[in-house]
């Protein structure tokens, strides 16, 4: 990548789920490269924290608690952005949440209907709010969060499975209605990455981190920058020829 395809010098990001793992990183990552962002998160402390950690060294930050699966919130957000930064250039939703390993017979139906609501309903809002501003702008990126779940089946995961499948799948679509208008979308699907949400799923035990591991071929967790790292190269004119790429990276895990 050349230093300017990596540069976001002038430019402005959205980051749901802000607060903690992939979403914190990613902001950092932002920042670091030159962008404003704009840190999203239904966790107002959490989300605070990060803007914190954004203007320790210099960068500019702002904290807008939203709940992504809600349209008012989503709406809200995104027009917080633009009166503080004036223009919304990279967006990332990635806020998301796990589904208790069970069977799907299992599954309560409004656990179910959570799950859909906040990791695929909040894709589509934050999309159907960023790309008019992006358009009235000269186009922008955006990048979602799907999963290895989201292109690999994977035991007592089906609503997961599903609700990433799903970003997947509108993210190819949505890529379709708008790269002819210069909005690039791309998904990103991580492999088991050491988040606080891991720490939930393994139990924060050695054992359930022992097992998770097992999956990965390259022989450990990834670890949230890595995935940062993946985002902003998406996000950036380094991958200006990239649409509608769902980018796996997961040390191996689904090959
Ligand atoms: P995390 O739990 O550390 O962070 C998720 C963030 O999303 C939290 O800050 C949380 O407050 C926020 N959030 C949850 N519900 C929200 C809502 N309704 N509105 C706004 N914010 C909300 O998890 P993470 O591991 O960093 O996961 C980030 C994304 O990556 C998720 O979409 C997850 O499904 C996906 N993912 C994670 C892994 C992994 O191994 N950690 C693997 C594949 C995909």
């Amino acid at each position: 990548m050349t230093s300017d395809a990596a540069s976001f010098s002038g430019k402005v990001a959205f980051v749901t789920g802000a607060s903690s793992g992939i979403g914190r990183a990613t902001a950092l990552a932002f920042a670091r490269a030159g962008a404003s962002v704009a840190a999203v998160d239904i966790d107002e402390v959490g989300v605070a924290e990060t803007v914190r950690e954004i203007a320790e060294f210099g960068g500019a930050a702002v904290a807008l608690t939203c709940d992504v699966s809600s349209e008012g919130d989503v709406k809200a957000a995104v027009k917080g952005t633009i009166e503080a930064f004036g223009r919304l250039d990279a967006a990332f939703n990635n806020a998301g949440i796990e589904q208790p390993v069970a069977p799907l017979a299992e599954i309560g139906a409004s656990d179910a209907d959570r799950l859909i609501a906040v990791n695929l309903k909040s894709v589509f809002l934050c999309m159907q709010s960023q790309v008019p501003e992006m358009l009235a702008r000269g186009g922008g990126t955006i990048v979602n969060t799907a999963s290895g779940a989201g292109v690999a089946g994977f035991a007592g995961q089906s609503i997961y499975c599903a609700t990433k499948f799903g970003v997947v799948g509108m993210t190819k679509a949505a890529a379709l209605d708008y790269a002819p208008l210069g909005v690039r979308i791309n998904a990103i699907c991580p492999g088991i990455v050491q988040t606080p949400m891991m720490d939930r799923f393994t139990g924060d035990t050695d054992e359930g981190r022992a097992r998770v591991v097992a999956q990965e071929p390259i022989g450990r967790m990834g670890a949230p920058g890595e995935i940062a790292d993946a985002v902003l190269w998406l996000s950036s004119d380094a991958s200006s020829f990239v649409v509608g790429h769902a980018m796996v990276v997961d040390g191996g895990q689904t090959v």
